[in-house]
């Protein structure tokens, strides 16, 4: 299996560090709206990625954080905690049910940067005494990228020309402008009723006794020690993948990479690996350029959530992907017809293992789901096989990578889901009155729910 690794910009061949194990980090989503598909391109090729790495046998232990704290989440509630917690939740909910719908497989652990405050507070607490990180009058805290020899590797800054002392406070901004990014961010007017007092157990150096309480006033974290911390803590200080869209590369996943290596001294991350940007004409779909759509809107148009995967499936996670509603409707034509020539064609066979053989290794070339998507049509047209050794092989691709459900009998309503996945969050917070209203609710919709391994579920009709 080889991919492209952002680190060494070039394609390599994977190794993990554990032999049949993987693990893995994905940037999740910041809850204070809802994902634009453009978000779900990242969580799509994320999907294909761990699934192409089972097929070739490893066990993906693979952590996926929710970024529940940031300037975004407290500037959309008003700096209100009630609306502050409510809003995150919502988002969450509709979030994980936006996957469900896509097929995209849960993450093995579900992080929120809300509740690792005083992991974060140690974290930070150490980069103090390492001296990678300073105080400031107001109580913040910054990291120095110049005590940090390779800050810039990642996203090549040229001449890493830094200027000394520049500080930044926003949780996002741009390449032109590195700066010491800030680790902690001292309370302020804006943050209202959004803060933390950390109080976490700290080591005593060099005298073997622990102490309870930071030095870290009113505040709250920045946004990239969120990921450093939940990554290693969750996986350890070096892990085997971590996942992004091709914009957290600078500054977000640069200042991942020297907060968590000045911290334990490793390396942190052996693969990089990037996906590429949806765009709309011709410009990233983005809620701040307001050109984005939702997966409701594109259901509301009468397409699957399952067409936008295969729209996702036909093009390299690597290459810039202009979204046109003809380019959806070309997608649903051809998932339909696969669909239809499965339904016309109940017949039993053994799957073929040449052409399986063929398909697996075009994922395996940095993930070429185009050309292994062009396998699938060969296969299809392909009037040496016999019907049942050609449904028995499209029923395991598209089990094992695909995800387009092409043998499903019903669709389950984005409604449906919504509701369960907003108890799977209720049975984690033991609310087991919201849990069972939720239960009625999908029941009188005429769907029923059980209950797994794993906080996961099974809805039936
Ligand atoms: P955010 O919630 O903004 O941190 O974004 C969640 C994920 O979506 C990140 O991995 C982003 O890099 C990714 N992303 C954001 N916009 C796009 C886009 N237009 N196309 C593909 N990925 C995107
Ligand atoms: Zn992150």
């Amino acid at each position: 299996m080889k991919f492209y690794n952002t680190l060494n910009h070039k394609e390599e061949e994977f190794k993990s560090i554990t032999s049949g194990e993987v693990k893995m980090y994905t940037c999740g989503p910041t809850v204070y709206d809802t994902v634009h598909i453009g978000n779900l391109r990242a969580y799509t090729f994320n999907d294909l990625l761990k699934r192409t790495l089972s097929v070739n046998g490893y066990k993906v232990l693979h952590v996926m954080n929710i970024t529940d704290v940031d300037d975004k989440t407290i500037k959309r509630s008003g700096g209100e905690k009630e609306k502050f917690q409510a809003l995150t939740k919502e988002y969450e909910a509709k979030f994980w049910s936006d996957l469900k719908e896509l097929n995209i497989l849960p993450p093995t652990k579900i992080t929120r940067a809300t509740q690792y405050i005083d992991k974060i507070a140690s974290f930070i607490e150490e980069l103090l005494r390492k001296d990678f990180a300073y105080k400031t009058s107001d109580g913040s805290v910054y990291f120095s990228i110049a005590k940090f020899k390779n800050y810039g590797q990642l996203s090549q800054l040229q001449n890493r020309e830094l200027k000394p002392g520049a500080r930044v406070t926003q949780d996002e901004y741009d390449k032109e402008n590195p700066a010491d990014f800030v680790l902690w961010k001292a309370w302020d007017e804006d943050d209202g009723e959004i803060f933390w007092h950390p109080s976490a157990t700290l080591p005593q150096h060099g005298s073997g006794q622990v102490r309870t309480g930071t030095s870290l006033g009113k505040g709250r974290p920045g946004w990239s020690i969120e990921c450093s911390v939940m990554s290693t803590d969750s996986l350890g200080d070096t892990i085997d993948i971590h996942t992004g869209g091709i914009d957290l590369v600078f500054p977000h996943h640069e200042n991942e990479i020297a907060q968590s290596e000045a911290e334990t001294g490793h390396r942190f991350v052996n693969f990089w690996l990037h996906n590429e940007h949806l765009l709309v004409d011709g410009r990233k779909m983005s809620k701040s350029l307001k050109n984005f759509y939702t997966l409701a809107d594109i259901k509301e148009k009468g397409f699957s959530a399952l067409d936008f995967r295969y729209l996702m499936l036909s093009s390299h996670y690597r290459s810039k992907l202009n979204f046109t509603w003809e380019g959806l409707e070309a997608a649903r034509n051809a998932r339909e017809k696969l669909k239809r020539f499965i339904a016309e064609n109940q017949v039993e066979g053994e799957y073929c293992k040449v052409c399986t053989k063929k398909f697996y290794s075009k994922l395996n070339d940095d993930l070429m789901t185009p050309e292994a998507l062009a396998v699938v049509w060969e296969l299809v047209k392909d009037e040496k096989k016999s019907i049942g050794k050609k449904i028995a092989t499209l029923k395991k691709w598209d089990e094992e990578i695909l995800g387009l459900g092409l043998f499903d009998k019903f669709e389950i309503p984005a409604e449906i889901i919504e509701l369960a996945e907003k108890r799977k969050i209720a049975r984690v917070e033991k609310d087991f009155e919201l849990s069972d209203k939720l239960r009625t609710e999908i029941l009188n919709s005429g769907w029923s729910i059980e209950d797994l391994e794993n906080n996961q579920y099974k809805i039936t009709k």
